[in-house]
């Protein structure tokens, strides 16, 4: 158990950062804030502006043994704050809405944990990751020239999770979160008067292809609606309400996903595939462009046991599929065995990302438990 002062100052920590909220890669006086925290701790090295403004704190053991790392992220996200609490997010248009800062004042109160005992062998390595809600920070952070110091033998990361029982631990073997791709596709053709379209190259029929062809794309390719789907996220033909004009131009965007990385790369080829051949047969110009890339997220079988046993008999359960979200922290996966941890954040808590979401502080001490307990039984 972490000792009931260092928890009261974590959870005090997690209101000072949900006032102060930063965007993605913007994580400046987060970072700061996360540093002051720590140098009391006396960690064994501390490496600041990975990958923008992560930061790493590292507590080592006496004895040789496995590095163990810990991920949780700086970043909250644009959306405007619609709670009344104390702690209000002072920042206009930016809210800690999905438990980032949460996600911190567990680590902080773990790094508490690790300066009053060290591991007995091998190092704890706290990671304060920038730039999640982008998919951009993880691989920042891994190409980061100093991230070999630091590399890691085992690493873990937890997600609070509204709509289960506060506390209870969901997890599974295998994918954990899905992989996602946006895509944008700009179809250029010729803008014509309204009264003589022959004379131009409109491409609203294409985008209406692209569109339906994105909704049945899972039966095209035979795949699981419930794992492999794309959601159209946006889509806009020529100017808003230019009723003389026969449009020239159009866009569609969508989100692919699906709980493998194999799967998402075969969707994201026929959708640009199809989209090529339906644009040339029709005469238009196009762009197939790819943004905000996330790789699956995929739970070692031997990282899930050991995470069923730092949480005890009983306490943990198993989703039947992988939750159809992502997290860049699939990229520390794809590079070390680990596990993506679910924290139950209450069943009536509002939805992650939603304006009245506020991370529950009585999850500050059951994350930091388990983690402690994980780490310690890693380098035991
Ligand atoms: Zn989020
Ligand atoms: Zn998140």
């Amino acid at each position: 158990m972490i000792n009931e002062e260092v928890i009261q100052r974590a959870v005090a920590l997690r209101r000072r950062l949900h006032r102060q909220p930063e965007l993605s890669g913007r994580e400046r006086r987060t970072a700061e804030r996360i540093a002051r925290f720590v140098a009391p701790l006396r960690p064994d090295l501390v490496l600041r502006g990975l990958g923008g403004h992560g930061l790493a704190v590292v507590f080592t053991g006496p004895e040789p043994g496995p590095t163990v790392m810990l991920r949780c992220e700086l970043d909250a996200l644009p959306i405007r704050e619609a709670g009344a609490a104390g702690h209000r997010s002072a920042a206009d248009g930016c809210m800690h809405a999905c438990g980032h800062d949460g996600h911190m004042a567990i680590l902080a109160a773990v790094g508490g944990g690790l300066a009053r005992t060290r591991p007995r062998r091998g190092r704890a390595v706290l990671l304060f990751q920038p730039a999640e809600e982008t998919g951009r920070g993880a691989a920042a952070v891994l190409a980061d020239p100093r991230f070999p110091d630091i590399a890691p033998d085992l690493v873990f990361a937890l997600h609070n999770l509204p709509g289960y029982p506060l506390g209870r631990i969901v997890l599974r073997s295998g994918s954990m979160c899905c992989a996602s791709t946006g895509m944008v596709i700009s179809l250029h053709g010729v803008t014509a008067h309204a009264a003589q379209p022959e004379t131009g190259r409109s491409p609203a029929r294409v985008m209406a292809r692209l569109i339906d062809l994105l909704h049945r794309l899972p039966d095209r390719l035979g795949l699981d609606p419930a794992l492999s789907f794309a959601t159209v996220v946006g889509a806009r033909l020529g100017a808003d309400e230019a009723f003389g004009t026969a449009p020239g131009e159009a866009r569609v965007l969508a989100t692919l996903r699906s709980d493998r990385d194999e799967t998402l790369q075969r969707m994201a080829a026929f959708v640009a595939t199809s989209a090529r051949r339906l644009a040339r047969r029709h005469g238009l110009g196009y762009e197939i462009e790819r943004r905000d890339e996330f790789a699956a997220t995929v739970n070692a079988s031997r990282a899930v046991g050991l995470v069923r046993r730092a949480a005890g008999a009983g306490r943990t359960s198993v989703p039947r599929r992988p939750f159809p979200w992502s997290e860049d922290f699939g990229q520390f996966t794809a590079i070390a065995p680990g596990a993506l941890v679910g924290l139950g954040a209450g069943e009536r808590a509002a939805a992650l990302h939603d304006p009245a979401y506020d991370f529950p502080d009585e999850l500050v001490p059951l994350g930091a438990d388990l983690l402690s307990r994980l780490v310690r039984l890693c380098l035991e």
